[in-house]
Order: structure tokens, then C-alpha cells, then sequence
């Protein structure tokens, strides 16, 4: 088992309805136990075109998946909230990013963790910090 973080984001919709939506999905994945969940805070859009604020957290995750793995039942709940692909940085009903997995560090064409953005952000390191 391995200890991973990841962050939620939602822009789009019922905005803290699709933030627990998510939360209960990945409760649901058989490999991964959810231990912490930071509280849920607005942030203003970066980046990307003009856009709704967000709601966004951080959970703690304890799981037997790789990262890979994560990664890809991640987006498919991604898809099952129903995102769809538009511009890069536009609004969406759910964003799910891999923050830290244990102590990895990956770089390939589909992941990057540590993610390279957290420290720019403080809708991440704020509620990451909470959860640490
Ligand atoms: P940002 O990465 O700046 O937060 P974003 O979340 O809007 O932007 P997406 O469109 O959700 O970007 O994802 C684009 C691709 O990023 C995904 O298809 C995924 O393969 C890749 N990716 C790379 N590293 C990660 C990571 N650590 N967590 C989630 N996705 C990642
Ligand atoms: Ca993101
Ligand atoms: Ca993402």
C-alpha cells in the first residue's frame, strides 16, 4: 500500500455535489482506501479562458494501484461525471490530479508526479497542507 495525494477541482455545475460525487466514486475503488479529505475552498481560475471560480480539495490516499493504474481509473470517473475535452485550463464538472504518489518521481508522456504545478497554486499546497 501506498500513500498518494490527490487533488479535485470543479468549475462547472453543482460544483461541491460533483466534488462529493467524485470523493464517493474513488471510495468505491476496490484498491484504495480514502484516510484524509482536506475541507473544500474557492479559488479563482488560472490560466485558461474566462471561467467560473472553482471549488477544489485535497485527499489522502492509501492504495495497492500504480500510479498508472490510478491514474486511468481517475480519468474514467472523470468521464463517468461526465468531463468532456475542451481548451486546456477550461472549465470542467470535475478535474482529479495525481499530486504525490509515496516518494515517486515520474515523467512520462501520460504523468508527471510530483505534479509539476502544486507549488504555483495555493487551491493545492493549501488544502494539501491540511492533509499532509
Ligand atoms: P494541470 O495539469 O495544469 O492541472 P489539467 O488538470 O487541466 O492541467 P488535464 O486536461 O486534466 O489537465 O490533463 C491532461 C493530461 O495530463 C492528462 O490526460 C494526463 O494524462 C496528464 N497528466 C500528467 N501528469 C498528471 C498527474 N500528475 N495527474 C493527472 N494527470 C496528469
Ligand atoms: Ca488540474
Ligand atoms: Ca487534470
Amino acid at each position: 500500500m501506498q500513500d498518494c495525494f490527490v487533488g479535485l477541482g470543479s468549475n462547472l455545475g453543482n460544483k461541491r455535489k460533483n466534488l462529493l460525487k467524485a470523493l464517493q466514486k474513488i471510495k468505491q475503488l476496490k484498491e484504495t482506501k480514502i484516510i484524509k479529505a482536506s475541507k473544500i475552498i474557492q479559488s479563482m481560475p488560472l490560466g485558461g479562458p474566462k471561467q467560473p471560480k472553482f471549488l477544489n480539495a485535497v485527499i489522502k490516499l492509501r492504495t495497492e494501484l500504480s500510479p498508472l493504474s490510478l491514474l486511468k481509473k481517475l480519468k474514467n470517473i472523470e468521464a463517468e461525471l461526465g468531463r468532456k475535452k475542451t481548451v486546456r485550463w477550461g472549465p470542467r464538472v470535475i478535474d482529479l490530479d495525481i499530486l504525490l504518489y509515496s516518494d515517486r518521481i515520474i515523467e512520462t508522456k501520460e504523468l508527471t508526479v510530483p505534479h509539476p504545478r502544486i507549488f504555483e497554486r495555493d487551491f493545492v499546497i493549501k488544502p494539501l497542507l491540511e492533509v499532509l
